[in-house]
């Protein structure tokens, strides 16, 4: 198992984000954490990266007790995520997006290579040839030097993913990916999910967009008013009849 979150609770205040959710996440699954705004998914998403603890519950990595393991350490045992809102280098090219990702698993952790020492140098290179490969992945081969916030919609939306998996994750949260996409966007999003799927990498995927959930997840958690409503296949949540009653049905 990757990921296994254990009556987790998390109060702000008077209000109950999330009440005993507990959700175990195999290796090598795409898992859907959805339900109405405000039902406490990305609250999830910041308790098992520890942007804050929980208030109560644990978080296991691969077995191993990750609660209140610092953020940065967390993306060095292979946890990796994207937010709602994009949040890219906005100023830098694409190639340098992907680049700094990489860095977040390299001990070097600078830009430039010039003022280092042969071995740091050619790992600069690594991570360049890696980054390179990353773009051609995502389909932004073409825009190496492309200053980021020039680029659509979309293709930001895929250099987070490109970003991302640059540091090698083994787990990947990605927070309402297809959120402004348009169709053909959406189809290509669910390609590339699949393949970083393909490469190995576990992912935990909130999404409104029920159609995408439905073909690309393998099993899902459905959340409401902080508690865990349902969980199960795409076939069975979508014939869930308090799920149609919280959710689906207003959709
Ligand atoms: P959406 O689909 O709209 O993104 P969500 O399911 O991700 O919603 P959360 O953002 O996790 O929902 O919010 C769950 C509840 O916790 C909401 O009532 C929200 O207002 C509250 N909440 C989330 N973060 C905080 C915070 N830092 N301080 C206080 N309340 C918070």
């Amino acid at each position: 198992m990757v990921l296994e979150i254990k009556n987790i609770c998390k109060n702000f205040g008077g209000i109950s984000a999330l009440t005993d959710v507990s959700i175990r996440i195999n290796e090598g699954e795409i898992y859907g954490l959805i339900g109405p705004n405000g039902a406490g998914k990305t609250t999830m998403f910041n308790i098992i990266t520890n942007m804050f603890p929980p208030t109560t519950g644990d978080i296991t990595f691969f077995n191993r007790r990750i609660t209140g393991i610092k953020p940065h350490n967390i993306t060095d045992l292979g946890i990796c995520r994207t937010f709602q809102n994009i949040r890219l280098f906005s100023q830098m090219t694409t190639l340098e997006n992907v680049m700094v990702g990489a860095h977040c698993r390299s001990k070097a952790g600078v830009l430039s290579g010039v003022f280092r020492p042969k071995s740091q140098r050619t790992e600069e290179q690594q991570i360049r040839e890696k980054a390179i490969e990353l773009l051609e992945l995502v389909g932004l081969s073409e825009y190496h030097d492309v200053v980021s916030e020039n680029l659509a919609y979309g293709q930001q939306r895929r250099l987070e993913i490109a970003r991302a998996i640059a540091s090698d994750p083994k787990l990947l949260l990605l927070d309402e990916p297809a959120a402004g996409m348009n169709e053909t966007e959406t189809a290509n999003l669910f390609d590339l999910i699949k393949q970083v799927q393909a490469r190995g990498v576990t992912v935990l995927i909130i999404e409104h967009d029920m159609p995408l959930v439905m073909k690309l997840c393998d099993r899902i958690t459905v959340l409401n008013f902080g508690k865990k409503l349902a969980e199960g296949t795409p076939e069975e949540i979508q014939n869930n009849p308090a799920v149609i009653e919280a959710y689906l049905g207003s959709e």
